[in-house]
């Protein structure tokens, strides 16, 4: 097998065992559900429901506001209890319809497909249909689809790459849709290739998951304008730009973005979320996501809809272990803590990770002792070190200049950091200061 991958980077420890055997369960949506209307990168959705309005499943409550936006829909029926902010997983508190789920899932009627064949789309039909039903990018970034499928005119896209690289720890959800969902996941990408003109499509998979890479050989025997292209499990393997070196040996360059060197990058979740749509006209209510960590009883893959409380999810999983030490969304690497579980699922959520106290290590900061370590690893060639010193003295723009803005937080830097300090803290610290000065000085 010649398995491919990018320059630097760590190899934490996976643990994807945990939950990797677990088939994907469905989970019933609570007797309330709170639903954020900013869930997305790029402006809110505007409300389209009020306090003591009925609502169907599948119906859009929240309008898409910009070209950079998604819409909201309910992911039950029921009635809306109230439009208030509410906290989210991203530690902010979001105007939120919240709504008292009836329990009878009654479909709204306008739900069902354009077209009998998710093939026949036009390429303008399928990013209509994408953009109607709210799709985001499901690995973490909830960037809205359809923007994605609309590369400028001139930067024609030749290759399509599926992320199935997965390489956080723990996290085991695109491992389980990626075995059950696989000739979707197909369907999906071929859609994808002819929406934006590509004449090629890789599925890029780490090689932890060699049933997966298996699989998809076997189902792609024979084709030449699709392929596995097996990769190093090594972190981050996952990220666009490492993906893109590691299968094509092309730089996204500085600033830029995967059109800039012709490629589209889709998450497998996200391809299967397209083609879902396409076949059945559902919108975005629902995705899969792990509930891991040595912190729950079970560890499980689950179904769930959009605005599901974590705490519900927590309880099914059979509860903490524990005095729980640390509850994030997403993974180790990347995830964000939270310092509650009264938080809702958002279309980002890719794992409810929960870490009990005894396991976290008792880590005290200490200075710089200039070992390297940090430079030596980061994938995207930076001296997060001194980025990190402009950022804490509030020279942004010297920052920028050292890279600040090209860091993709994967948190390689901190992990390595022998001295515990919390680089990526402060390099999220400097891009928000550097973005606030742009704002101030374009005025
Ligand atoms: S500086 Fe940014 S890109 Fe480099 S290792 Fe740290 S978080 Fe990752
Ligand atoms: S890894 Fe930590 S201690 Fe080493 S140079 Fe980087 S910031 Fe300093």
């Amino acid at each position: 097998m010649n398995k491919k991958t990018f320059p630097k980077g760590v190899h934490p420890p996976d643990k994807k065992e945990l939950s990797k055997e677990f088939k994907i369960e469905f989970f019933p949506p609570g007797k309330t559900v709170v639903i954020p209307l900013h869930q997305h990168t790029g402006a809110p959705a505007e409300p389209l429901v009020k306090k003591k309005d009925r609502v169907l499943k599948g119906q859009k409550i929240g309008e898409a506001k910009g070209f950079i936006s998604a819409n909201i829909h309910s992911p039950v029926s029921g009635t809306v209890k109230s439009v208030e902010p509410h906290v989210t997983p991203l530690g902010k508190n979001v105007l939120s319809v919240i709504i008292e789920n009836d329990g009878e899932d009654e479909l709204f009627p306008e739900i069902k497909p354009l077209k009998d064949d998710p093939f026949s789309y036009s390429p303008e039909e399928v990013r209509n249909a994408v953009r109607e039903a709210g799709i985001v990018g499901l690995g973490g970034a909830a960037f809205p689809t359809s923007v994605k499928l609309s590369p400028p005119k001139e930067y024609p896209v030749d290759t399509v790459i599926l992320n199935g690289a997965e390489c956080e720890p723990y996290l085991t959800t695109d491992y389980r849709l990626m075995l059950e969902k696989t000739d979707e996941i197909i369907a999906g990408a071929e859609i994808l290739k002819e929406t934006v003109g590509a004449s090629k499509i890789y599925i890029g998979v780490e090689d932890n998951k060699e049933d997966v890479i298996n699989l998809y050989e076997e189902k792609l025997k024979g084709r030449s304008d699709f392929e596995v292209a097996p990769l190093k499990t090594k972190y981050p393997q996952g990220g666009e730009k490492m993906l893109i070196k590691a299968i094509l040996g092309r730089e996204v360059p500085t600033g830029g973005l995967p059109f800039h060197v012709g490629v589209l990058v889709q998450n497998v979740g996200t391809t299967y979320a397209v083609y879902e749509t396409l076949k059945t006209g559902m919108p975005l209510i629902e995705r899969v996501l792990t509930v891991t960590g040595e912190g729950v009883k079970e560890p499980k893959n689950l179904q769930v809809r959009v605005g599901t409380m974590f705490k519900d999810i927590i309880e099914y999983a059979g509860g903490y272990v524990g005095k729980p030490g640390k509850l994030i969304m997403g993974g180790p690497m990347m995830g964000i803590s939270q310092w509650t579980d009264v938080v809702p699922v958002l279309k980002a959520t890719s794992g409810i990770l929960v870490i009990p106290e005894e396991e976290l290590p008792k880590k005290k900061e200490y200075n710089c002792i200039g070992c390297n370590s940090c430079v030596e690893h980061c994938p995207m060639n930076l001296v997060p070190t001194r980025i990190v010193v402009l950022s804490k003295n509030e020279r942004f723009e010297d920052a920028k200049s050292w890279g600040l803005m090209d860091c993709i937080e994967c948190g390689t830097c901190s992990y390595v950091c022998p001295a515990n300090i919390p680089l990526v803290h402060w390099i999220r610290f400097g891009k928000s200061g550097y973005i606030k000065l742009r704002k101030k000085s374009e005025k």
